[in-house]
């Protein structure tokens, strides 16, 4: 028996239809927000994966053989349909994963929307067929579609990691199984609803419920997946790997990052409460956050200053208020987690500038964490090291643009780097040493259709645009090909 008002949310979507898991196996999402239940899932079994791998398998053929148009045509349907149930979807996000509801209605659905439009164009313009080179003439280059896909997503931007991965599968003709998330499936189901009432045909798209253990590690073993394409934590990404190894199956990884701000004397005066903002952004819950903040001498009293006062002005409250805030963190095992490693920043010797441990007032259940921005920190901490994955901001000090590279590099991450200088020469200057698969300057957000990805341990793997596309396509070289 479940509780009334808990959302029953226990089938899976396999070949068309909704389906009951073949063994009973139900697990609660909880609601950061109150620490409540607030819907029930199912985590499957391997009888649950395979039905969903066999059904992706056997739609492969006709699908892969659909034209673009086609195609494209679904995805504006479904582009369609996700607009219209905005409010459900950011509601679910919200509910799920605790962003506030604003953000939740903006960034957070936003960010679903504007893959779904960006893949279709550049699925209108990508060249599925092209010719080698006039050295020779009888070559043709086909992109083809990879196969039957399986999809692992994070719950911290949870629909738009599963439209940086279905959508491009769906454009260029892979089948797949989706597993969301088992800390914020909500967003996920709702999505496979759309695709559903979209028509795409039974067996493209499949979903199963459950955790890395389980269906995440079965799915990455499977002889009949092509493909493993994975957002979330280093851990995992590694697991996967090694899982995935036997099949040979290519496996694309997006994972962590501890992004460093650089912060030069002559930046522009908001550039250290836009680090700061940015940083917290979502309760700190993003891979990209730019976490590390390095200010130059000369600015960092002022730079701390700012920082503080930033951050105490910082509000929290609860998922469904309405305003600017930031929400709780995710779960009990995030909110511990980053708990000990505040409580590590103050032994190491970090000077405690806002916040710290322990819950913020007012808030004596959810997950809340208290603002917290840490002043003095040296590369050799744990806290500048670590991803913390919550509202916790280590600022350090550098003199000479060399020591802010080498800080900035000194990671076992690489996914995004940001740059404050009203220099331009220094700014590409410093952009092109960066180790990272992105650098943002300036306050500039990248562009639609840019690539999103990480050197290192951040991952292999590039989303968005035409980088995304290609993750799920084969290349084939043909030749004696005449067009005559
Ligand atoms: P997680 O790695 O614990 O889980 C992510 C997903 O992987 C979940 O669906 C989970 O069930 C599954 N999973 C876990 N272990 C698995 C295993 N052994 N085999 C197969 N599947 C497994 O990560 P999380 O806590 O959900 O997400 C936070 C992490 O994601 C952070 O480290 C963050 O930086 C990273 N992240 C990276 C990006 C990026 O694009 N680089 C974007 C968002 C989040």
């Amino acid at each position: 028996m479940i509780a009334d008002q808990l959302i029953d949310r226990r089938q899976f979507y396999i070949n068309g239809s909704w389906v009951d898991p073949a063994a009973a196996n139900d697990a609660e999402v909880i609601d950061p927000s109150t620490e409540e239940a607030c819907a029930v899932i199912s985590f499957g079994s391997q009888a649950d994966t395979d039905a969903a791998v066999a059904a992706a398998d056997a739609a492969f053929d006709s699908w892969s053989q659909t034209s673009l148009d086609e195609r494209v045509a679904l995805l504006e349907k479904l582009l369609e349909l996700y607009v219209a149930r905005a409010d459900e979807m950011a509601a679910a996000i919200s509910m799920e994963m605790g962003a506030p509801i604003a953000l939740a209605k903006t960034a957070q659905f936003g960010a679903g929307a504007f893959h779904i439009q960006t893949f279709i164009a550049a699925l209108k313009n990508f060249e599925f067929e092209r010719p080698l080179g006039d050295h020779a003439p009888g070559d043709r280059i086909l992109y083809e579609p990879v196969g039957v896909c399986a999809l692992i997503t994070p719950w911290n931007w949870p629909m738009n990691q599963v439209t940086l991965k279905v959508v491009p599968a769906l454009g260029v003709g892979c089948t797949m199984v989706l597993k969301p998330s088992e800390v914020a499936p909500l967003s996920s189901m709702l999505f496979a609803e759309m695709i559903d009432e979209a028509g795409f045909p039974p067996g493209v798209f499949n979903l199963v419920n459950g955790d890395g253990l389980g269906v995440g590690t079965q799915l990455s073993g499977h002889s009949d997946v092509d493909m493993v394409s994975f957002t979330g934590s280093t851990r995992a990404g590694v697991a996967i790997t090694k899982n995935a190894a036997d099949s040979v199956k290519r496996v694309a990884l997006e994972l962590g990052g501890k992004g460093a701000n650089i912060i030069f004397a002559d930046a522009d005066e908001k550039a250290v409460t836009r680090g700061v903002r940015q940083c917290f952004n979502n309760s700190g819950q993003s891979c990209n956050a730019p976490t590390r903040m390095l200010v130059q001498r000369p600015i960092y009293d002022e730079a701390i200053a700012t920082a503080t006062k930033v951050a105490e002005q910082t509000a929290v409250d609860i998922a469904s208020a309405e305003g600017r805030h930031i929400g709780p963190v995710v779960n009990k095992v995030q909110f511990d987690k980053i708990q000990a490693l505040i409580a590590k920043g103050e032994d190491e010797g970090a000077t405690l500038l806002a916040g710290g441990t322990g819950r913020p007032a007012g808030h004596d259940s959810g997950y809340f964490v208290r603002p917290t921005v840490f002043g003095d920190v040296t590369p050799d901490m744990t806290i500048a090291n670590e991803e913390i994955f919550g509202p916790v901001l280590s600022i350090l000090p550098f003199d000479s643009e060399e020591e802010a590279i080498a800080i900035a590099n000194d990671t076992a991450y690489g996914l995004t780097n940001y740059v404050q200088t009203t220099d331009n020469d220094r700014a590409r200057r410093v952009a092109r040493r960066l180790r990272s698969g992105m650098v943002e300057m300036n306050g500039q957000s990248r562009g639609a259709g840019s690539p999103f990805g990480g050197y290192g341990q951040s991952g292999n793997g590039r989303e968005g645009g035409v980088w995304g596309l290609e993750e799920f396509l084969e290349v084939k070289s043909i030749s004696g090909w005449n067009e005559a």
